[in-house]
């Protein structure tokens, strides 16, 4: 070019990225949305467009995948995005088995959304696996898991389901977000489908939303990444770094987690106050030794306790501990409380007096302590 560019031509010119094959340690967060096509067409690294791949969304991908030790991950802008995305794979009339305390806003987007796409759904409490046999029908599709369940720890028998999916033509998926891969590999399980809610314990630190879905059928891989790519529910770059990031953390966190709440869940089974503990790592948790096998090295790190007393009362013990805050979600490094009648909703079925806990990484004396003087304390 002959002539010297113009205040505005240089303004654009002069910021281009001009570090390409520098090689820095951690991944820089790119932020472009457009890649450079050569002058043979080509792209480097089969970077076209943001939406369809980019390097922080490959990375958190590939990764994903092999933590589930899978060949296929598909990161989504939520989980609840990752679950739309499964669900759009069913063709209309298709029937779903789902467990009766499945996450709450996945029976709300069945009821809200996919209701008019003519998906319909039975509810079933899969501890029982002649309930779920009794509930297929020929147009069931999908058997749908959540173990252990979201708020009451109730655990399912993945490989048992899964056989029964299959022995029908319908596929088995499983909501392995509380589990972590740390702790339970669906797939191995038998599974076809696993999905994560990023948000929780892969970021780790409540600040970022995001999902996600693992499998290895090639077929229905093409279909989940056509759904990804057309439909755009997709994380930013700076999202995808952050869940990256907290990847490299998963296993410290959710082991140190876990280890603090089976300690306060064996505190609080023994309290006067409590009337029952949920968590699966305890004895007395009727499903302990199903969750022993299939959760190979650990229980994670949500339970739910049921107060002695009613709604407001089991209400005011949430609000006076110091160290839980009174938040919705779970698996960041904070200890959070959650009185879940009162967020689902009038026609929840989670029991009045239930809170659940996300278990943080604190010391577990203080959150004892903390437990101690919050039900002492009336
Ligand atoms: C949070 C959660 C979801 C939904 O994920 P979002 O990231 O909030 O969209 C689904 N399943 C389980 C078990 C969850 O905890």
């Amino acid at each position: 070019m002959k002539s010297k560019p113009k205040f505005a031509t240089k303004a654009i010119k002069s910021v281009e990225n001009h570090f390409e094959g520098s090689e820095p340690v951690s991944t820089p967060i790119y932020l472009s949305s457009t890649y450079k096509r050569k002058n043979d067409g080509s792209y480097t690294n089969d970077f076209v467009y943001s939406r369809g791949d980019n390097p922080n969304r490959s990375i958190v991908e590939n990764s994903i995948a092999q933590l589930e030790n899978a060949k296929y991950a598909f990161a989504f802008s939520s989980g609840m995005a990752a679950i739309s995305a499964v669900l759009q794979s069913l063709k209309a009339g298709d029937h779903i088995i789902l467990p009766d305390d499945i996450y709450y806003a996945i029976k709300k987007l069945m009821e809200q959304v996919f209701k008019r796409w003519d998906l319909t759904y039975t509810l079933v409490d899969m501890r029982n696996i002649k309930t779920v046999e009794n509930a297929l029908k020929p147009a069931t599709s999908l058997i749908w898991i959540e173990s252990p369940s979201n708020p009451q720890l109730k655990i399912s028998d993945i490989k048992a389901i899964s056989n029964l999916a299959h022995k029908n033509n319908a596929l088995c998926c499983v909501d392995n977000t509380w589990a972590t891969p740390v702790f339970q590999n669906p797939l191995e399980l038998g599974a076809d489908i696993v999905m994560h809610s990023s948000t929780k314990y892969f970021g780790g630190h409540s600040d970022v939303v995001g999902g996600a879905i693992v499998l290895n059928n090639e077929n229905l891989a093409e279909t989940i990444k056509s759904i990804q790519l057309l439909n755009g529910a997709v994380p930013s770059p700076f999202d995808c770094w952050l869940i990256a990031r907290g990847i490299q953390t998963l296993h410290l966190r959710i082991t140190k987690q876990a280890e603090n709440a089976y300690n306060l869940a064996k505190y609080l089974e023994n309290h006067p106050k409590i009337e029952k503990v949920l968590y699966p790592g305890l004895e007395s948790h009727p499903q302990h030794l199903l969750a022993k096998e299939q959760q190979k090295n650990g229980y994670g790190a949500m339970l739910s306790v049921l107060v002695k007393g009613n709604l407001e009362e089991s209400f005011k013990v949430s609000t006076k501990l110091e160290y839980f805050t009174s938040a919705t979600s779970l698996g960041g490094v904070e200890s959070l409380v959650e009185h879940r009648k009162s967020v689902e909703g009038p026609d929840s079925k989670t029991p009045d007096n239930l809170l659940r806990i996300s278990v943080g990484i604190e010391h577990i004396e203080d959150l004892i302590a903390d437990w101690k003087q919050a039900l002492n304390n009336e």
